[in-house]
């Protein structure tokens, strides 16, 4: 099948979060199993832009509300990511550093997105699936089924992935105008409660709306932020499928990142001779068991209570552990994390920013991760931290909780807990600190763990069957 991705987000080209490794992983997994899978995204002036070498594929024009643009498809020429990857450039609304975060985000989406339509519509076929991802991609849907100008294209098949619902693009009808023109009895397709809401309006559009994991679907039920009754509507079309994880980016054993490569056998040594840079480097006391989160630093990570679980087990549990935030986000949380590596020297520190490369060696390094989400609708973090050996800490929900079970139960692996409170999060950090202490068991979880299959080979059928 040919299958057109379209996403604003695609790893190593631009990443934010887990959107950008899903859709830098699927899509290669598809081709490898015979399918011709493609992506197309905005072209932003990143790093891999610059490395990489280019060939035009597309020159158009087309229009927003009254403000006519040009804009240009180019392809990545060598097939450097196992899939063809293709980058539309609007200048003045695309040409820029950063992913999300500019007021005008509503224009340069949906600008990008009848870019994408045009394009397709100057095709002599036509492919067998469009498949969005989030909101950004959310009113192609529509544009589709409704919007005269790409009438041609009403009867590809389309599928709405929904990486966080928390997000939903709503604009105001008085930026309607931006929309290419439809049959305007089918505004409603686009309404959710007297706004455009672009996430809604692709799980009314599309063919079928899969989420990244069973128990993130149930939740978006009764906690989508204002979905709920859409989603409890459209349940008949739309299912959970776990994301897979990138067993070639992340492999402890041929990773470039880590400062010791290792395997399931080595597994002690190897994480250990990590872990004794990691905290040469940051100043920590590398005996101590170390804990560490890597995240987006914002209250659906429970970011803000994470400061105070920090600064409770540093008081009441001194010298127990050390600790170690790689993340940004909210810039009073920043601030936070910051002053308590000024005052905790020696046993807690940061790196506020995004470092890929740092994130690899922590997993490598790291005896256990942090993951106190509020909302998770997969979650990669843990899988990642899994494939290192390195024990995940998480709050029961979305895909932490189909993915970690905890150590007190059969065959557990992880530790849970249920609440996203100072109290259970410290408890849980405890719990941490007196597994540290019982060695075998501790090698028995790294090793366990670091053999689950989470590889996308298994995952491609499920949406092969979606596609079908
Ligand atoms: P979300 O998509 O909600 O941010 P996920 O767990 O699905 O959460 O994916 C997060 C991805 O982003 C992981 O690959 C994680 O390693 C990466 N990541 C998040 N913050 C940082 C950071 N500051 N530096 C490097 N990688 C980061």
């Amino acid at each position: 099948m040919e299958v057109i991705h379209v996403t604003a987000e695609c790893y190593p080209v631009a990443k934010v979060g887990g959107l950008g490794d899903v859709v830098g992983a699927l899509p290669k997994y598809q081709c490898k199993e015979g399918h011709y899978a493609k992506v197309v995204m905005p072209m932003y002036r990143t790093k891999f832009l610059l490395e990489n070498e280019w060939v035009v594929d597309y020159k158009g024009n087309a229009s927003i509300g009254e403000y006519n643009f040009n804009f240009t498809i180019i392809k990545e020429k060598n097939n450097k990511l196992g899939f063809d990857l293709y980058l539309v450039d609007i200048l003045g609304l695309l040409d820029r550093e950063k992913v999300y975060g500019y007021s005008d985000d509503p224009q340069r989406f949906i600008a990008f997105q009848i870019s994408v339509l045009t394009w397709l519509n100057s095709w002599h076929h036509q492919p067998d699936v469009i498949h969005v991802h989030d909101y950004h991609a959310g009113l192609i849907p529509f544009m589709l089924k409704n919007c005269f100008d790409f009438r041609k294209l009403s009867q590809i098949k389309t599928v709405l992935t929904i990486h966080n619902a928390q997000y939903q693009g709503n604009i105001g009808w008085d930026k309607s105008k931006f929309i290419p023109s439809y049959d305007t009895y089918k505004w409603g397709d686009l309404d959710w409660n007297n706004s455009i809401n672009p996430l809604a309006s692709a799980i009314k559009c599309a063919w079928k709306v899969t989420t990244v994991s069973e128990s993130y679907m149930k939740e978006l039920r009764y906690n989508s932020n204002g979905l709920e009754s859409l989603f409890e509507y459209e349940k008949g079309k739309c299912i959970g499928i776990l994301n897979g994880i990138d067993n070639d980016v992340w492999n402890p054993e041929t990773d470039p990142y880590i400062f010791n490569n290792f395997s399931v056998k080595g597994v002690n040594a190897g994480k250990k001779k990590n872990k004794i840079k990691i905290c040469e480097q940051f100043y920590l006391v590398d005996k101590l068991p170390l804990f560490v989160f890597i995240g987006r630093l914002v209250g659906e990570k429970s970011a803000e209570v994470l400061t105070d679980v920090f600064l409770n087990a540093l008081h009441y549990m001194p010298k127990k552990a050390s600790y170690m935030v790689l993340g940004s986000g909210d810039k009073h949380v920043e601030q936070a994390i910051y002053n308590i590596s000024e005052q905790h020297k020696g046993y807690f520190n940061s790196y506020i920013g995004y470092s890929e490369e740092l994130s690899h060696k922590l997993y490598a390094a790291a005896d256990f991760l942090l993951m106190p989400s509020k909302v998770e609708p997969c979650g990669l973090n843990q899988m990642y931290a899994m494939r290192y050996g390195t024990v995940p800490l998480v709050r029961s929900t979305g895909g932490l909780q189909d993915t970690v079970t905890d150590m007190g139960d059969k065959d557990g692996f992880g530790i849970r807990f249920s609440h996203a409170s100072v109290g259970d999060i410290t408890h849980s950090i405890y719990r941490g600190m007196e597994v540290f202490k019982s060695k075998k068991h501790l090698e028995w979880m790294r090793k366990h763990m670091m053999q689950i299959d989470h590889s996308w080979e298994s995952v491609v059928a499920q949406y092969d069957n979606i596609y079908k």
